[in-house]
């Protein structure tokens, strides 16, 4: 069992050769705001089951955590309508990009799992539904502070805006769901509380506390609450398995063998049940949306502290 020297060897060695690494991937552009963030950028953080923080790099840099939002809004939305939120969203694999729309089609407007865009804007659409925009965003970034236990994380506005401006595939996504009645609210509003919850800015430090709750059976580690029960915080991890990388997940799965979530941001959220929450931020990212030295930290992390849920 790795103990606390070896974690830090393991944070502060693969921040070294992070930070030194050339082939660090393209940062968005599709939402202009993002572009403007630096490649150079590394963080890695882990929040292990008692409670020690272990972080090197820009660890309390904010960062656009964009889809890694979804895990908290599914977590939300399964909260507000229990299993019935499948009915709306599958949980299979896509196989395709995050932005992709021809699956819709074949799918009757159904989408395939949560962490995709359209099915993340149905997730979004759910907790709409009942409430003003305003309120559900306060919802979703409340839930965030609590589970950070951290209340200075909020919305980075130019963000937002940035992709109201040119989020016109995600436009097309949500008309095209509304036309097959996927969506109760208008489309507009949706997608209001959708770019913003994705415009969420966090530090790695900020994200790795966030996703504890995942790492310990849906338990509040500071406040002893369940946050959810044991059972789902056992299927959303599984979800994340699965989805979490969209076309990148079985190569996630296999190169680092844990739960996560990407986002176009650079972040990833990474759970290790029983062990520790992890957050990496590099914002190249490769061919599938997903940063690519992330991915390439977290299989050394697994390798290095035999943390991949494969390993006995
Ligand atoms: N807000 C982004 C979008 O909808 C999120 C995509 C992502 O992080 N993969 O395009």
């Amino acid at each position: 069992m790795a103990g606390k020297a070896d974690i830090e060897r393991v944070v502060s060695d693969i921040c070294g050769e992070m930070r030194a690494r050339s082939d660090r991937g393209e940062v968005a552009t599709y939402i202009p705001e993002l572009a403007r963030v630096d490649v150079g950028a590394f963080a890695l953080a882990i929040v292990d089951t008692e409670g020690n923080v272990y972080a090197g790099g820009d660890s309390d840099t904010p960062f656009s955590i964009q889809s890694v939002s979804k895990v908290f809004t599914l977590t939300l939305a399964l909260g507000k309508v229990g299993d019935h939120l499948w009915r709306r969203v599958g949980r299979e694999p896509s196989g395709s990009p995050f932005n992709s729309i021809v699956q819709l089609e074949y799918e009757r407007g159904i989408p395939r799992n949560p962490f995709i865009n359209a099915g993340a804007i149905a997730v979004t659409d759910v907790i709409l539904s009942g409430h003003r925009p305003k309120e559900a965003l306060g919802e979703i970034l409340r839930f965030i502070r609590f589970l950070a236990d951290d209340a200075s994380i909020s919305i980075d506005e130019a963000v937002a805006a940035s992709e109201q401006r040119t989020g016109f595939r995600n436009v097309a996504l949500a008309n095209y769901m509304k036309s097959f009645g996927v969506l109760e609210n208008p489309v507009e509003l949706t997608l209001g509380v959708y770019f913003h919850h994705c415009a969420i800015a966090m530090s790695c430090r900020q994200l790795a506390m966030a996703g504890r709750f995942l790492a310990q059976n849906g338990r509040h580690p500071t406040t002893g609450q369940q946050v959810v029960l044991a059972g789902r915080a056992r299927r959303i991890n599984a979800v994340m398995m699965t989805c979490g990388h969209y076309d990148g997940s079985g190569e996630f799965a296999f190169r680092v063998g844990l739960p996560g979530k990407s986002g176009v941001g650079g972040g990833i959220l990474a759970v290790a049940p029983g062990k520790g929450s992890i957050a990496v931020w590099s914002p190249g990212l490769d061919a599938s949306g997903n940063s690519r030295l992330g991915q390439i930290a977290l299989e050394m992390l697994t390798k290095r502290l035999g943390w991949s849920i494969f390993s006995a």
